[in-house]
């Protein structure tokens, strides 16, 4: 009987029984034993019983920038896989510009001898073409080894036959799909123009040729397929209105020339007068408008699912091979407004790139913090304007109340000053009777005489004006005015109160002097409330000296107080105010005297303050109270 164990590495080991002896039997068992153990923990051996590496060949050339893709995609998908490191080796066969029976035996040999020693897992073929040439030297360089396959269409996979311990994805591209786009992209399109290698030759255009009758049925077709490149630049130049190009890819200028298809893509597009619908996600971004494209990290990253799960232990016909989803409708934004295509004829689920972002998506927070700064700006202004308003609203309630409160307190001033009032329209009144009477017995008497009785009548005239004087102010002071605001002349306003006060002060022995200022003082207000307020503070004065026995006197003053104010000033003789209520008399209510109101001072205080003044008490050193107020001048 043989003896076999299991080795991760390398399979089935088997050993010929041809010992003889049990005890070398037991020996070589527990060997074997020792050995399985440490073969199962070597840390190249996997779990799944695959070597951790892949070899992955490519039909084109690896400096494609379509092949770069596909190997980043299946580089990302591998490394994802964070379970154990895998090693990706890579060769680039470049099949479409060396061929033949001879390079390929060449790469056989040299791949047999560069991978003599590498323990592959899985080989990824990208291409029928590198397809075709793995199956051919599998048995030899690779024996059992899994493939994976992509970028092999629907007829090649059906041509090839594959064994199935293969899988892979299976590209479709159909030249249907490209004209579709074309129609969408010039919906009244007439004419498609064929540009690239010829179809049969490349690696995922092999069935549209077959496609062409139906699908262009009723277009006109120019066919470019195959023409060298000078003569496809003199062609797209100048092609018909209602046209559009299918490029599927260029590898050469047909005259010796190796291009790549990126490069010919462009060299195409730069003379083209014609949208140009493509079928490689690399050349979207060249100047194409886009189209069906196959998306290569797409592809490598199915490649790299397939793998992994073949070097976990899955094996590879178990993977079903599937129609790979690699293909999408993406176009360029740009060139879609170059073609003027609207969105909505795209198929659905079309990737639009490059859009260019609107002025709001690309100045968006500028434009937020700018209608910010606005709104709280406008925020403050109205804030500001309706603070402003209540305001005024506020100063013009206070005037009329100051107006009514002031009215008020004039009439109650014209009560007391009622008898001396009485007395000063008496005096003219009774001498226009005396006048009235001695003219009668001038002209009763037999020879009158008439310039004794002219003499008389205007002494009549001038009592009867004096009395009218009288009634006039009178009617002034208790006029109840809205609160005027105009330029006055502060020496006139303090004289009128003296005057108006003169005969009051005689009957109450008390000297009134006035001494204005040498220059005129203009400031501004309500002449007849500065007027109440003088008259307030000399009638206090009469009445505090109203208990002195001699020497009453009140003088007036005013004079200007640098260059932007002028002082009034009230003094008297009398006792003063203690000192410590000096600021209280101003205070509503504050009196000393039996019936006294206590509101003078506080009206004369709020009259003051709403023309923008300051009114205080002293006391003079000599004796005696001095009321100041100071008010800006007009011009000021
Ligand atoms: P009223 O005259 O009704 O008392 P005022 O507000 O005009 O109200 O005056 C308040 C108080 O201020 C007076 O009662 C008096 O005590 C005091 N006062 C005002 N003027 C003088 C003054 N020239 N000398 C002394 N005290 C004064």
């Amino acid at each position: 009987m043989g003896l076999f164990f299991v080795s991760a590495r390398m399979g089935i080991i088997f050993i010929e029984p041809n010992f003889g002896s049990d005890a070398m039997i037991a020996r070589i068992s527990a060997l074997s034993i020792c050995v399985a153990l440490v073969l199962t923990s070597l840390p190249v051996t996997a779990q799944d019983g695959r070597s951790r590496s892949i070899l992955v060949l490519d039909q084109s050339q690896s400096t494609g920038v379509f092949f770069l893709q596909i190997f980043s995609g299946l580089r990302a998908g591998i490394d994802a896989d964070t379970s154990a490191h895998t090693t990706i080796f890579s060769e680039s066969l470049d099949l479409s510009r060396f061929d033949g029976d001879a390079y390929h035996e060449s790469l056989r040999r040299h791949f047999s001898e560069k991978y003599r020693d590498k323990d592959i897992g899985a080989i990824v073929t990208m291409g029928s073409g590198a397809l075709k040439l793995v199956l051919r030297w599998r048995d030899e360089l690779w024996p059992g080894i899994p493939i994976v396959f992509g970028m092999v269409d629907e007829a090649d996979h059906a041509r090839l036959k594959l064994p199935n311990d293969l899988t892979g994805s299976i590209l479709k591209t159909r030249l249907a799909d490209s004209i579709g786009v074309a129609r969408a992209v010039v919906p009244d399109l007439e004419t498609v123009v064929f540009v690239g290698d010829h179809w049969d030759r490349q690696n995922v255009f092999s069935s549209w040729g077959l496609e062409v009758p139906k699908a262009t049925a009723g277009l006109n077709v120019i066919d470019l397929v195959g023409a060298t490149m000078a003569e496809v630049r003199k062609r797209v130049e100048a092609l018909p209105a209602r046209s559009a190009i299918i490029y599927s890819a260029m590898y050469s200028d047909g005259e010796g020339i190796y291009l790549s298809p990126a490069k010919a893509f462009e060299l195409v597009a730069e003379k083209a007068n014609r949208p140009i619908i493509v079928a490689a996600e690399p050349l979207v971004a060249l100047g194409s408008i886009g189209g069906p494209v196959i998306v290569p990290r797409l592809i490598g990253a199915d490649a790299a699912k397939r793998a992994l799960r073949i070097l976990h232990g899955e094996p590879a016909s178990s993977i079903p091979v599937a129609i790979s989803h690699a293909a999408k409708p993406i176009f360029n934004w740009l060139q879609m407004e170059r073609w003027g295509v609207s969105e909505s004829n795209l198929p659905s689920g079309s990737e639009i790139r490059f859009r260019e972002p609107s002025m709001w998506a690309k100045y968006r927070w500028q434009t937020l913090s700018v209608a910010a700064v606005l709104l709280i700006q406008a925020g403050l202004i109205s804030i500001l304007l309706h603070e402003r308003h209540r305001r005024a609203n506020a100063e013009r309630e206070s005037r009329n109340r100051l107006t009514e409160l002031a009215h008020a307190h004039r009439q109650a001033t014209a009560g007391e000053l009622s008898s001396t009032i009485a007395h000063e329209l008496n005096q003219p009144l009774g001498a226009i009777l005396t006048n009235t009477e001695t003219a009668e017995l001038i002209l009763n008497s037999p020879s009158p005489n008439l310039s004794e009785v002219k003499e008389i009548l205007a002494d009549i005239r001038r009592d009867d004006i004096r009395a009218s004087e009288v009634i006039h102010r009178m009617r002034s002071f208790l006029r109840r005015a809205p609160f005027e605001d105009k330029a006055i002349d502060l020496n006139d306003t303090v004289r009128n109160v003296f005057e108006f006060l003169a005969i009051q002060a005689s009957a109450r022995n008390v000297a009134l002097y006035f001494e204005p200022s040498g220059e005129p003082i203009q400031v501004r207000g309500d002449q007849v409330q500065l007027q109440q307020v003088i008259m307030n503070l000399v009638v206090n004065s009469m009445d505090a000296m109203a208990a002195i026995p001699k020497g009453r006197a009140v003088i007036g003053r005013t004079e200007m107080n640098g260059g932007s104010s002028a002082v009034v000033s009230i003094l008297d003789s009398g006792p003063g105010i203690p000192t410590e209520k000096l600021n209280e008399v101003f205070d509503p209510f504050f009196t000393t005297k039996k019936q006294g109101m206590g509101i003078g001072l506080s009206i004369s205080r709020t009259i003051v303050q709403a023309h923008r003044g300051r009114i205080w008490a002293e006391n003079q050193r000599e004796g005696g109270a001095v009321f100041r107020l100071s008010l800006p001048l007009a011009i000021s």
